[in-house]
């Protein structure tokens, strides 16, 4: 072995896992002396087997629970511009070949190679939001890497989620290349959408749902479409486009209507596109109340289960959300369903959305199960991360 990278020893028999092929060490694994707890968090480490064997390198962070993520098997490759513009590249490359269009998140963490590290792309204008303390450290070859890259327009480094907490790193927006004036457009399948990635606003756009959001489009001709938690018109402007007779986009944030407005006139699909700023489940309550229904209703809310100790409460709150919306749903309807929650299993999302349309007194078939798109790849080892849940329903 011939770098000088801090070496941190894991426990006997604390590489099991790794040796399977899991890219992450968690503390109690590694031989946590001194000296290991006083390395900056982010710093890249050789991370050494009980038999004194290389294992690769890896970012380590003391203060976090995933105290190193490995980077790679090859204890000894420099982590530099260089290796990342090759990640880059085989990440480009796959997008490439998925999308098609410059519109896509590019690298998707681990199952990317890039340990906690998100870059989405909006054609020229690249977001890269570190949520590891190592790639935040990384952050100046890896800015150069992806300018070489791709010679974007602008780069904006962004993030403010709970990752980033876990981490111990404070939330950050900045500007690393160019300037921001205004929301980017990007398209999907066609559609025309605005992302604002300017600091204030919710960042971005959710790439994840795109194929299922052409995948409920389909069932929207002539229909009467309710996008629940609809964002910036994700979901009910790709149904509009695809034939609706009308589109209502709900959400509680007005700047995200906004945009949702903006896209529907830029798709040539604002004659039957409205939206309503309303808290959701108030909305649906409403909405039984006054006996409204619509051919189509899509509902895509923010995580429920945001922590294991909210598994209950938030599996409470799907069922619910299913029966409401299911009773929303006309006869012969479809009904569209997701979940973004990590701690929610799609065997446990099922059941609750199951228990929620019969409660409704209703009864369906589940057309399609679905995940995110495939520029969010998961690793083999972190099953976990497939995150995103989604059904679609024909309801009775
Ligand atoms: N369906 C969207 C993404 C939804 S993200 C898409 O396709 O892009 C979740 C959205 O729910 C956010 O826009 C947020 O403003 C909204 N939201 C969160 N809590 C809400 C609530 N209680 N009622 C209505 N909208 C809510």
């Amino acid at each position: 072995m011939s770098n000088d990278r801090p070496r941190l020893k894991l426990q006997p028999g604390g590489d099991k896992r790794a040796m399977l092929g899991h890219p992450w060490i968690f503390s109690n694994e590694l031989v946590m002396d001194a000296a290991a707890k006083a390395l900056p968090p982010g710093e890249i480490v050789t991370v050494i087997r009980p038999d004194g064997r290389p294992l690769g390198a890896a970012f380590f962070n003391p203060h976090s629970l995933i105290a190193a993520r490995l980077l790679t098997r090859d204890a000894d490759r420099a982590i530099d511009e260089a290796f990342l513009h090759k990640r880059l590249q085989r990440a480009l490359k796959l997008r490439d070949r998925l999308i098609g269009a410059p519109f896509y998140r590019l690298v998707h963490a681990e199952a990317d190679g890039f340990p906690g590290c998100t870059i989405d792309r909006f054609g020229d204008v690249v977001v890269v939001e570190p949520n590891s303390a190592g790639a935040d450290r990384l952050i100046e070859p890896l800015v150069a890497a992806l300018d070489r890259l791709l010679k974007p327009r602008t780069i904006v480094i962004s993030g403010d989620g709970p990752a980033r907490t876990l981490e111990g790193l404070a939330p950050i927006h900045h500007i690393a290349k160019g300037t921001l004036d205004g929301a980017v457009e990007l398209q999907e399948h066609g559609a025309h959408f605005l992302a604002d990635l300017a600091e204030g606003q919710k960042t971005g756009w959710f790439y994840d749902q795109r194929d299922n959001r052409l995948l409920a489009a389909r069932f929207a001709k002539d229909a009467d479409v309710l996008d629940l938690y609809s964002y910036s018109g994700g979901f009910g402007v790709q149904s509009a486009r695809h034939g609706a007779k009308s589109v209502l986009s709900v959400d509680r944030s007005q700047p995200a209507l906004e945009l949702a407005r903006r896209a529907a006139a830029l798709n040539g699909t604002a004659d039957r596109y409205a939206t309503e700023s309303a808290e959701a489940f108030e909305f649906l309550e409403q909405a039984g109340g006054e006996h409204r229904t619509f051919d189509l209703v899509m509902a895509d809310p923010p995580a429920f289960v945001k922590s294991k100790k909210d598994f209950h409460q938030g599996g409470r709150a799907y069922r619910k959300l299913a029966r409401l919306c299911a009773a929303r749903v006309r006869t012969g309807g479809f009904l569209f369903l997701a979940s973004c929650s990590h701690h929610m299993p799609a065997e446990e999302f099922r059941t609750q959305v199951a228990r929620g349309l019969h409660e409704a007194g209703r009864s369906g078939r589940i057309l399609h199960a679905t995940g995110a798109a495939p520029d969010h790849p998961v690793h083999p080892m972190l099953p976990e991360s497939a995150y995103l849940k989604a059904l679609l329903l024909q309801v009775d």
